[in-house]
């Protein structure tokens, strides 16, 4: 079947998620790139035990998870365990890490409204002993 977004606002292809910014490996498919919403649509996909830094988004954030395990956690909060199905709504500036359980790919689609603010203000990395802590 062919791509039912088949328009100009589609961003073709799969990246690695930059090093600088994920500790592990994931991949990054933008489904719905900038457009006239103002909102874009990414589909993440984290390796076992892979997870973003700390970071925030100026406008906000929604998480629908579709497949795997993982996790979500703000900062000073206990990490949440996600599967699919599962949704997460990220107030704008809110300091928080998402990624895979240790034993399970874990795949989310990433909503990003009002992009014309910027879309994330990336901190330090999850370090093992956070991620570890997370799985308690
Ligand atoms: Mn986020």
């Amino acid at each position: 079947m062919s791509n039912p977004v088949n328009n100009a606002q589609t961003t073709a292809g799969t990246k690695r998620g930059p090093a600088e910014y994920f500790t592990g490996t994931a991949w990054v498919t933008m489904l719905v790139g900038e457009n006239p919403t103002n909102c874009t649509v990414g589909d993440v996909t984290f390796e076992p035990g892979a997870r973003n830094n700390w970071h925030s988004h100026p406008a906000g954030q929604l998480l629908v998870v579709t497949a795997g395990r993982g996790y979500y956690q703000e900062k000073g909060q206990p990490a949440r365990l996600l599967r699919a199905g599962d949704a997460v709504s990220i107030a704008p500036g809110v300091v928080h890490w998402h990624g895979a359980a240790p034993d399970s790919l874990f795949t989310h689609l990433a909503i990003n409204p009002n992009v014309g603010q910027g879309v994330a203000d990336w901190l330090a990395p999850v370090t093992d002993e956070e991620y570890r802590a997370a799985q308690k």
